[in-house]
């Protein structure tokens, strides 16, 4: 992310941009150590009908715990090990342990996996998830696969065609962080998409004007197209009950729950059930 002088072809770094460069180098080393069996945990977080109260779906998200740099967030992990062949040995961790901890919940609820651009495109990362998810005995048809706008824009026929496949399987596949890309509006039904999840941005702005209404036009939409629509980053009763009103039941946040570790999840589907059904 360098800017280029015109012309020079030099590089000129802020102290700043020097400081983030060599942070990642420091993250591309640790993950290029790192035992992920070890140092990479799971954390789940409910995925609710907010109008039946039940827990519909866990989405499972990868912590690490650096023994070389500490605790590094997946926003900063996750960019630098797409940038490399990394990125597929943690999107098999997580799928290897999500898989496992999934035997201790009801068959109700689904588990939903984040998946990188990266591993559309790779075949031998697409066949060893099959491979987990076949050898795991868990029905396809509970595992739902998130994706972002900017992964299927890249190349988008071979993501589509991929997706296509696994949706053959029984698989889900979600749009993750819908509104912050560029895919936009306009070629959501050429998508091959169960579900559309809501950027959490756009809800935080629910009580304004304008986040309002982007998100009754996303559900609008996702009506038309017969896509199931997820609210993302809901923390307050009163951004639910403005969902509720116009008619978007599936929900993910705080107010729900936070992601927690994933022995703790029978306990956490059955508690937010309760609570909601209440
Ligand atoms: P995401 O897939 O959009 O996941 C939702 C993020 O929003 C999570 O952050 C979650 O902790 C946070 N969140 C959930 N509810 C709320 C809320 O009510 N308010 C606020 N402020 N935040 C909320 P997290 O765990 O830090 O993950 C960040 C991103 O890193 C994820 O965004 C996802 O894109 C990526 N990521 C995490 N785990 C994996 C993974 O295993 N594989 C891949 N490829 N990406 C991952
Ligand atoms: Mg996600
Ligand atoms: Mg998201
Ligand atoms: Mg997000």
């Amino acid at each position: 992310h360098a800017k280029r002088v015109q012309g020079g072809g030099m590089c000129i770094f802020t102290p700043d941009l020097e400081g983030a460069i060599r942070r990642d180098r420091a993250i591309e080393a640790a993950l290029q150590a790192c035992a992920f069996d070890d140092e990479l945990q799971l954390v789940g977080q409910p995925i609710v009908n907010a109008r039946t109260g039940m827990v519909e779906a866990v989405e499972l998200l990868a912590r690490w715990n650096s023994p070389l740099l500490g605790d590094i967030a997946p926003s900063d992990f996750i960019a630098v090990a797409e940038r490399s062949t990394l990125i597929h040995g943690i999107t098999l961790t997580v799928f290897r342990k999500g898989l496992a901890a999934a035997r201790l919940l009801p068959d109700h609820v689904a588990l939903s996996f984040n998946i990188s651009a990266c591993d559309l495109h790779s075949p031998a990362t697409l066949a060893a998830i099959e491979c987990e998810i076949a050898t795991s005995g868990i029905a396809p048809s509970r595992i739902w696969i998130e994706v972002t706008e900017t992964a299927l824009m890249r190349d988008a026929a071979t993501a589509a065609r991929v997706l296509q496949r696994l949706r053959s399987w029984g698989i889900k596949v979600a749009l993750d962080d819908f509104g912050t890309g560029y895919s936009s509006l306009s070629n959501l039904h050429q998508l091959p998409l169960d579900k559309v999840k809501i950027d959490r941005s756009f809800i935080d702005d629910v009580q304004a004007q304008r986040g309002w209404a982007v998100v009754e036009s996303v559900l609008g939409l996702c009506r038309a197209l017969s896509l199931q629509c997820v609210a993302e980053g809901v923390e307050t009763a009163s951004q639910l009950e403005a969902l509720l009103r116009i008619g978007c039941e599936h929900a993910q946040g705080f107010l729900f729950g936070e992601p927690l570790p994933v022995a703790q999840l029978p306990e956490v589907v059955r508690i937010v059930s309760r609570r909601n059904a209440a």
